[in-house]
């Protein structure tokens, strides 16, 4: 039995057997094959070589002008690896000796390969280091690609064990045999972790090592509450989490009694509970706990698991399926925020060096405006089937927004021509998420109708912490006093500019987090669907003044620290379940 210690990203108890995913950038870990399995290995790896062979030759077709000239040049040199017979021979010699798998002998190989590369002194040399890591991507993605079909066919339950997971990954995961998900790498508002959350699968992640420790098919515990995974538990700690998990489900249904109750302090404030959400169908879930709309519709998601664009059709039925749930009740539906982890950076030649300081959300827009201009055609025709509003993701300055409004306003104009009726009063809001929209919201507010926190995004670019890094996971926190001093002007910038606010972040999820933020002033919260009876119930046993008290203590407290140790304990008098 082997515990490990990461992030509690997805509440709940999993117990299943593990299926382990490899991805693309992970050292395939050397697993032993029998004698008679050789023969099979060394086929896989042949047809690799094979097919990806076939793939590049493909992609160099029709390759013409200059650039792609260079480009068709470099798959060249790729090519002559893949045909590099003693290369080959390398390979099928490892599997044959060793009795290791396709994967194992073809990573090894060609990292040994690029390893000599690098310490050339030769600049043009040790960069060949690069293409080889390609190539060896390349042909992973050929050895893996059936395992990942088997993902997608899955017949029993299972907890996925990754280096990593991707937003489309985990989207695309069958919630009925998935019942965990731990992962090595990833942080609390890696988007990942955000799908697992909204889909209701426990989910562990930053457990640094656990893929070393963990071969497919072993039991593994996912405790999706307190950040553990325990690898072969034996069986006095299977029963007791048998236990744990049947008291976890029991206190969820206790909280469903409260689904039709009112957010209501104990003072009689009342507080606008909305839920965020990745898909239409998700709509329907924010119902049946309890919410009261959409505060975020995050389309990106339309992009995902598919090769081309959808279109305006789809982005329509998508928009009408979720205002079918609530007709009367506000739908904030989300530009697209492609790039940074989202779908983008595959489908590039290049992957940009940054990706989260990179051509992302907003900007992507921006510079696709045929793309951007068929997502918000679909929006304003669905704009007159109930509250539907509409909001621009990662707004940095008043000129993004400037032009995105003006976008918006062509695409008026563009109805107006082809007679299709939309609501010309449609409110017009931003995320608030990058610190230099922060410090400017007095006067981005004269030009919007409503501002949302996007305490993920504001966090991460704050405090200079990638959101997904398990590495600096320690230095990520929303109640960090330099993001609270953030948070803090916004919300007095809606209010001066009587503008509407609300909290989309995962901020707005954590119970510790809900009595800061009404004492600072926040009224209307968005947030992961299977969370709202929790919040709930924590904003019906509080009174504003507590919440106050709250906030006057914090304002004094300079350590991130001090403040969350102290939220902690002032949620935990007040729900002792929760934790
Ligand atoms: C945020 O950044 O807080 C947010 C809600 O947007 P996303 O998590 O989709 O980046
Ligand atoms: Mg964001």
């Amino acid at each position: 039995m082997e515990i490990k210690k990461g992030i509690a990203v997805s509440p709940g108890i999993s117990i299943a057997k593990s299926l382990i995913i490899d991805s693309e950038d992970y050292r395939i870990p050397r697993r032993s094959i029998g004698p008679s399995q050789r023969m099979k290995e060394i086929q896989r790896a042949r047809s690799a070589f094979k097919n990806a062979a076939g793939e590049l030759t493909e992609l160099q077709a029709g390759q013409e002008t200059i650039e792609q000239r260079k480009i068709k040049d470099i798959f060249a040199v790729h090519l002559r690896f893949l045909h590099d017979r003693s290369l080959r021979k390398k390979i099928t010699d490892l599997i044959h000796l060793e009795s290791v798998t396709a994967e194992y002998a073809v990573s090894t190989t060609l990292r040994e390969i690029a390893s000599h590369f690098t310490r050339v002194k030769d600049a043009y040399i040790s960069e060949r280091a690069a293409d080889i890591y390609d190539i060896e991507k390349r042909l992973l993605r050929q050895l893996l690609g059936g395992k990942r079909e088997d993902v997608e066919h899955l017949t029993e339950e299972v907890a996925i064990v990754a280096r990593e997971l991707s937003p489309t990954q985990t989207a695309g995961f069958n919630k009925e045999f998935v019942k965990g998900l731990a992962a090595d790498a990833g942080g609390r508002t890696s988007h990942a972790a955000i799908v697992a959350r909204s889909l209701g699968i426990p989910a562990v992640v930053a457990l640094e090592d656990l893929t070393e420790s963990v071969s497919g098919g072993d039991t593994v515990i996912i405790d999706g509450n307190r950040g553990i995974v325990i690898v072969n538990p034996d069986a006095e700690t299977v029963r007791q989490y048998e236990k744990y998990a049947k008291e976890f489900i029991e206190l969820e249904h206790s909280l469903e009694r409260i689904r039709e109750k009112p957010a209501v302090t104990r003072d009689g404030t009342r507080i606008t509970l909305l839920g965020n959400i990745e898909f239409p169908d998700e709509a329907e879930i924010v119902l049946q706990k309890g919410g009261e709309g959409i505060g975020l519709y995050r389309t990106e998601f339309l992009y995902l698991n598919r090769e081309s664009e959808p279109t305006e059709a789809e982005h329509y039925q998508a928009y009408s399926e979720t205002v079918s749930v609530f007709r009367h009740r506000p739908v904030i539906i989300r530009t697209v925020d492609l790039g940074a982890d989202k779908y983008t950076q595959s489908k590039r030649f290049a992957p940009e060096p940054n990706p989260f300081l990179g051509l992302r959300s907003i900007r992507f827009c921006l510079q696709n405006l045929t793309m951007f201009k068929t997502q918000l055609h679909a929006i304003m025709r669905a704009s007159v089937l109930g509250e539907v509003k509409v909001m621009f993701p990662l707004i940095t300055n008043l000129q993004e927004l400037m032009q995105a409004k003006m976008i918006l306003r062509d695409v008026m104009d563009d109805l107006d021509e082809e007679s299709i009726t939309y609501n010309k009063n449609i409110a017009v809001g931003i995320m608030i998420e990058t610190p230099s929209a922060a410090l400017m919201a007095s006067t981005l507010a004269r030009d919007i109708d409503f501002f949302s926190i996007g305490t993920n995004d504001l966090t991460q670019y704050a405090l200079a912490v990638d959101r997904g890094n398990e590495l600096v996971s320690t230095l990520y926190s929303s109640v960090d006093p330099a993001v609270l001093r953030l948070i803090r002007t916004v919300i007095q910038d809606a209010h001066k500019a009587q503008i509407d606010l609300n909290v989309c972040g995962e901020m707005a999820s954590e119970p510790e987090y809900i009595m800061l933020l009404l004492g600072m002033g926040v009224r209307t919260i968005s947030l992961a669907p299977p969370m709202i009876p929790e919040i709930k119930q924590i904003i019906r046993s509080v009174t504003i003044e507590d919440c106050n008290n709250v906030v006057r203590r914090i304002l004094g407290m300079n350590s991130e620290r001090q403040i969350s140790s102290f939220l902690r304990d002032a949620t935990r008098k007040i729900l002792p379940e929760a934790f």
